[in-house]
């Protein structure tokens, strides 16, 4: 008898979440045959040569070892672009989309014309959101991975976007001159404390660990932003970050320490408390 290796039977015998196969399998379609995601469907009898199979296997195997599926295909959508990622960067969440909207209404009072400032950039994803948005924004990202900034560099091209978006190494303010000031200053900083179990959990076991952790209380990233903040922010202007879910008042208390004002607390989708923004 001999073994069935159509797209139906692939599908049906993995071992994976079948959304997670759908996914990979439809990466090997595009990638191989330049076939869209329906064809797994259309053409479920089709059946794969021996690369792209071998393809299959090698994903699906890396799958069931843990790796994220947004590495093993190396996409992630992102509000509204898609990025390219690659273990060098953490993948974007979803939860960070807050802290692109909650920047788009400050873009939006300022009518479009915003100098705005991403710490930690990773992918891009903050800053690439942002330029995608708003067209007559004007932004530098920093981060002090090299590594990351080739990702970002390359989804800022890819997106058309890298003539308004500039990059910069260094440890978060110390790429910046000091006579250099914005309208808005954003950070998705590494916030989860050392001993978090979930830094061995899931997909955060394959991300780069300085993108997650500050290696502390997972406070220490926020209050350097926080307390150094001043002479990169123009008078009335508005700083938001995100944080973890039970550092809400932490970052309130950081903004107050400043003499913020209009300090106001945001909620994810989930409901956790997830950023925290203020202005000067
Ligand atoms: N939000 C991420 C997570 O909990 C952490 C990213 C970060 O530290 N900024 O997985």
């Amino acid at each position: 008898m001999s073994v069935d290796l159509s797209l139906r039977a692939l599908l049906g015998d993995s071992s994976l979440p079948q959304n997670e196969a759908r996914i990979l399998l439809a990466f090997v379609l595009e990638k191989h045959y330049q076939l869209p995601r329906s064809a797994l469907l259309s053409r479920d009898d089709m059946t794969l040569h021996p690369a792209a199979l071998d393809e299959w296997l090698d994903l699906e195997s890396r799958r069931i070892a843990g790796e994220p599926i947004a590495y093993l295909v190396g996409i992630k959508g992102f509000h509204a672009i898609e990025l390219q990622v690659a273990p060098g960067v953490l993948i974007p969440r979803p939860e960070t989309e807050l802290l692109v909207d909650i920047a788009l209404e400050e873009i939006e009072r300022l009518h479009g014309n915003a100098h705005i400032l991403d710490l930690g950039t990773g992918s891009g994803s903050i800053a690439l959101a942002l330029a995608h948005a708003a067209p007559q924004a004007l932004l530098i990202a920093t981060d002090q991975s090299t590594e990351a900034l080739a990702i970002a560099k390359l989804n800022a091209q890819k997106l058309k976007l890298a003539d308004r978006v500039q990059f910069r190494q260094g440890d978060w303010y110390e790429a910046l001159d000091t006579h250099e000031q914005f309208d808005v200053i954003l950070s998705n900083p590494p916030y989860i404390r050392s001993l978090d179990p979930h830094l061995s959990q899931g997909d955060l076991r394959f991300e780069p660990s300085s993108a997650l952790t500050d290696f502390g209380n997972g406070l220490s990233c926020l209050e350097i932003i926080i307390s150094g903040v001043d002479p990169y922010l123009k008078a009335g202007g508005f700083i938001a970050v995100e944080h973890g879910f039970d550092q809400s008042s932490a970052v309130v208390q950081f903004m107050k320490n400043v003499g913020f004002k209009d300090i106001q607390v945001h909620l994810d989708l989930a409901g956790h408390k997830r950023s925290v923004s203020g202005r000067k």
